[in-house]
């Protein structure tokens, strides 16, 4: 727990998406706007993969926003 402490915001590269606050995705209704996080977007709408950082292709499954409850994997949204 000492020797791996190296600083992260030292010239690293931290890809952040603005739209999405890096979180993957966005309001359904407001694609500009992140679905989770401080700067949710408060309408209540569902979430979507972000057009700017988690555009996947057809078949693609989208990356999932860390700790979300996958409800989807349950019945729906299978192929
Ligand atoms: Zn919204
Ligand atoms: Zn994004």
């Amino acid at each position: 727990m000492s020797s791996e402490d190296e600083p992260v915001a030292a010239g690293a590269t931290t890809t952040t998406c603005e739209n999405c606050d890096d979180l993957g995705w966005v309001c359904e209704n407001h694609l500009d706007r992140p679905w989770d996080g401080p700067r949710a977007c408060t309408c209540g709408g569902a979430g979507a993969p972000c057009p700017v950082c988690n555009v996947t292709g057809e078949g693609d499954v989208p990356r999932m926003p860390e700790g979300f409850q996958a409800e989807v994997d349950k019945d729906g949204w299978r192929h």
